[in-house]
């Protein structure tokens, strides 16, 4: 297993690969990383500077917690505030920074937060305080919306009244579409997410190739999956076809996984979404079904939510879109840093700007 691992980090491999790029590299090219792990991977391994002239590889809105709008950020904290509640969320978002505080200094002014590794742990809080309500926040795609969609179904048949859910969950297609559509960006090709893909398979992609002529190749993470992926996209580009492929076989099947699909759209219903930079999205939500209604946080407590306010020079929005790097923003190091974070995209581990701060 080991030594088929390490054929990922081949060098001799990785050569031919880079040879490929520049074969076929065309001049103005933007291939867009869609995946904040494909950010940090590009980054760490330093393939942004191994492209050809006029090729830019563009990072875009693929980290849960950088698109999650301010509003949503807010409405975690007023749930916070409730008396008697206690949130549960992955680590990142405690330092996400809302319009006025963030989870981490509700927490020091004595709010009931905790992080946990998956929702199951939420669930088991909730078993543990019987007296009091666990809220659980589910951000992020379809690699973890299907693990809560498990969560609110279990806890409905254990009959568990005291635990609920703020959904914030997305899924990619729309947003990509918004990206796509936008002349400004002219994007020429994705690096589409790979384990977002193991569940949703390549199907939900095919009309950006088919409608607006750009071609995508699901990747996966390590150097040469990333080469292999941006060869594919470039020979693409080079004979003029727009296909979605798949570069990562070993993790990816074109029809995804049915079992965790049918599990989100059991519990789940799409709805529109509001991502930070891009805004609303028809579709690109999840919302609780009707017969898991009664695990709706919002619905249940009624959090009084101070009005939103965007946080003044950060330019996540932009970086977002793909249409500003880093390290253009006016704030980058010099007042937003992993110890400062002035917004998400400095916060999260797969945040573009924690990326350059770290390796650039
Ligand atoms: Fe926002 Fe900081 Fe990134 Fe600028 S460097 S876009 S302020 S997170």
């Amino acid at each position: 297993m080991e030594q088929q691992l390490s054929r990922f980090k081949d060098p001799a491999l990785a050569r031919r690969m880079i040879e490929a790029i520049h074969a076929f590299a065309q001049p103005d090219t933007v291939l867009m990383e869609v995946c904040g792990t494909h950010t940090v991977s590009i980054a760490r391994s330093g393939i942004r500077a191994l492209m050809p002239a006029g090729t830019r590889l563009a990072s875009g809105p693929g980290c849960p917690v950088c698109v999650t709008a301010n509003s949503d950020i807010d409405t975690v904290i007023a749930l916070a505030r409730v008396p008697e509640v206690i949130v549960t969320t992955f680590g990142d978002m405690t330092r996400v920074p809302g319009s006025t505080s963030s989870l981490l200094k509700e927490q020091a002014a004595g709010r009931d937060i905790r992080i946990v590794y998956s929702p199951l742990d939420a669930l088991a809080i909730a078993q543990a305080n019987p007296q009091r309500e666990v809220v659980f926040v589910g951000v992020g795609f379809e690699t973890t919306t299907p693990l809560v969609a498990v969560a609110v179904r279990r806890a409905k048949q254990m009959g568990l009244r005291n635990f609920s859910v703020f959904a914030a969950h997305k899924n990619m297609p729309g947003a990509l579409e918004a990206i796509i559509a936008d002349p400004a960006l002219k994007v020429s090709g994705l690096i589409l997410p790979g384990h977002v893909s193991t569940i949703i398979g390549a199907e939900p992609y095919r009309f950006i190739a088919e409608r607006y002529g750009v071609p995508g190749v699901i990747t996966g993470f390590e150097p040469v999956d990333m080469l292999q992926g941006i060869a594919m996209l470039m020979r693409q580009l080079h004979e003029g076809t727009s296909q979605i492929q798949i570069a990562y076989a070993r993790g990816v099947m074109p029809e995804g996984n049915p079992v965790a699909k049918a599990t989100i759209d059991e519990v789940f219903d799409t709805c529109a979404a509001t991502w930070r930079g891009i805004g609303p999205i028809e579709g690109s939500g999840y919302r609780l079904r009707d017969q898991y209604a009664a695990f709706d946080a919002v619905a249940k407590l009624q959090p009084q939510v101070e009005p939103t306010r965007e946080h003044r020079g950060c330019r996540c929005g932009d970086v977002l879109r793909g249409a500003m790097a880093p390290d253009e923003c006016p704030l980058f190091r010099k007042v937003c840093t992993p110890e400062n974070p002035v917004g998400p995209c400095m916060v999260s581990s797969e945040g573009s700007c924690a990326a350059y701060f770290r390796y650039y």
